[in-house]
């Protein structure tokens, strides 16, 4: 029997393969694309979506908080998590479906199955066995959590993986790591009423962000009510048997022990490459198994490209899907561009959210910039009735020479949505005199970007 044939398969179904194969089979492309567990991969299974609507629930827990201030008044609220997780897998399902007809629209044939590479031009589907020849193949296989080192008792830890779908609410968690994931779950969690202890090697949050924007995070878990556990690591995780059943007895390497109902790790994650049958096949990975790719994410090998976590170069969905539209325009739409992974905006879900756009004050003074740093932290207006003591942050890094913006750095409410149009203003080289020549939008929090005369440094 002769093999089949195909212009493309795509190993992975989330969000920079899908991408890639419907954009790729509107060229014309003969595509298939294999996936192992859920069209949609993290981002929409078990990552950003969920996150978010769960970050969600958890924004009402301060509302009903806030209320009074405005004159409501309201009976005893009770949260139900079981039903903010049936909700959640039933949107999660739809927008599966979603994917799946869509991609199915753009004629990608899909197959629910692992797939390996067993050449620069073969593939096979692991559940039939059968061998497809492809002219080109794209791995978008994402990450998966980093569990760190092996100690006794690991495996009664969680990981994002697991959190979405626990069937209890986690009363007490443990949650090591405070990047993205340990900071989002650690306000989420506590919102919604849990005992949050967040471990952290270095007692600080969010490495690699503004140092300013950092310290604002830290004191917000403070006042929180998050414990913080500084620098310590864990050195065995033990079931607790009896009444307490279904407790885990977490012992630190200094020999405190706390009593938790789940631990979550939230590590970092790493390049999904495993036993892909990809060095077998000539593709260079480096040192943490990411497929080293070029700038058009051309592997070592000519016939094979990768795109998104699998390629570690910024893990964020929509640079993934970024990468795989222009793999696909590039290789079968005789249309070649590459992805700037410059000036990336992103959004950090915790309690106030964080959205940052370009440099850091400390990156730009060590790339030799002089700087005009201009700052300002206020309570928003809102809270003036509410009560609440949040406060917002906003930081524009200015090159002193050029007048150029640098970096744009926002702690508060809906600061994920205002970054979004910063980096736009910044993507086209706006300066501080573009900024301070737009009019305000009053009354916002936002306008506090327009209004900003004195320098802070
Ligand atoms: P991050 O890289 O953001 O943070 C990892 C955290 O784990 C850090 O606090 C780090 O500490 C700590 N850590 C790393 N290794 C160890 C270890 N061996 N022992 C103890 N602590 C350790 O990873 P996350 O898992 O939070 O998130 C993974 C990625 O997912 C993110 O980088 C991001 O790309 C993506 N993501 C994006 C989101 C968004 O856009 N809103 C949301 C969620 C995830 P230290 O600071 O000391 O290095």
């Amino acid at each position: 029997m002769s093999r089949k044939e195909v212009d493309l398969f795509v190993i992975g179904a989330g969000s920079g393969g899908v991408r890639a194969a419907r954009i790729a089979a509107q060229h014309g492309a003969r595509v298939m694309m294999a996936e192992e567990f859920r069209t949609g991969g993290t981002c929409v299974i078990r990552g950003c979506v969920p996150k978010k609507l769960f970050v969600y629930a958890a924004r009402y827990a301060h509302e009903l908080e806030e209320m009074a201030g405005f004159g409501w008044r309201v009976g005893e609220a009770a949260f139900d998590w079981s039903a903010l997780v049936a909700a959640k897998d039933k949107e999660i399902t739809r927008l599966e479906g979603i994917y799946k007809r869509n991609a199915g629209a753009a004629g990608v044939e899909q197959v629910a199955s692992r797939a390996v590479v067993t050449g620069p031009n073969s593939v096979r589907i692991v559940s039939t066995g059968e061998e497809i020849s492809a002219k080109y193949i794209l791995i978008a296989t994402g990450g998966r959590p980093s569990l760190g080192a092996d100690i006794p008792g690991r495996e009664l830890a969680i990981t994002s993986n697991e959190i979405f779908d626990l069937p209890d609410f986690p009363k007490r968690i443990l949650i090591q790591g405070t990047g993205y994931i340990g900071l989002e779950f650690a306000f989420m969690l506590r919102a919604l009423g849990a005992e949050v202890h967040l471990v952290s090697r270095s007692g600080h949050v969010l490495r690699g962000f503004d140092e300013e924007v950092r310290t604002h995070i830290l004191e917000a878990v403070e006042a929180s009510g998050i414990q913080m556990v500084k620098e310590k690591g864990l050195s065995s995780i033990e079931a607790v048997s009896g009444e307490a059943s279904g407790s885990k007895r977490v012992t630190f390497t200094d020999g405190h022990v706390i009593e938790v109902d789940e631990v979550l790790l939230a590590i970092g994650r790493t390049p999904n490459t495993q036993d892909l049958g990809l060095e077998e096949a000539g593709v260079a990975l480096d040192k943490v198994g990411a497929v080293v790719v070029d700038e058009n994410s051309r592997s070592s090998v000519p016939s094979i490209y990768a795109v998104g976590d699998a390629t570690n170069r910024v893990n964020l969905t929509p640079v993934a899907i970024r990468e795989g539209h222009a793999f696909a325009d590039t290789v079968f739409g005789n249309a070649p561009w590459v992805v700037d992974h410059s000036l990336i905006a992103t959004a950090v879900f915790t309690e106030p959210e964080v959205g940052t756009v370009g440099l850091t004050e400390e990156e730009a003074r060590r790339k030799g910039h002089k700087l005009d740093i201009y700052k300002s932290a206020f309570r928003p207006l809102k809270a003036t009735l509410s009560g609440s003591q949040t406060r917002m942050f906003m930081k524009l890094v200015v090159d002193a020479e050029t007048n150029r913006v640098l970096g744009c750095h926002i702690i508060g409410e809906a600061a994920g949505e205002m970054i979004q149009l910063a980096a736009i203003a910044l993507g086209m080289g706006a300066t501080k005199a573009d900024f301070d020549r737009t009019i305000a939008v009053h009354p916002t929090a936002a306008e506090e970007l327009v209004t900003m005369r004195t320098k802070a440094g």
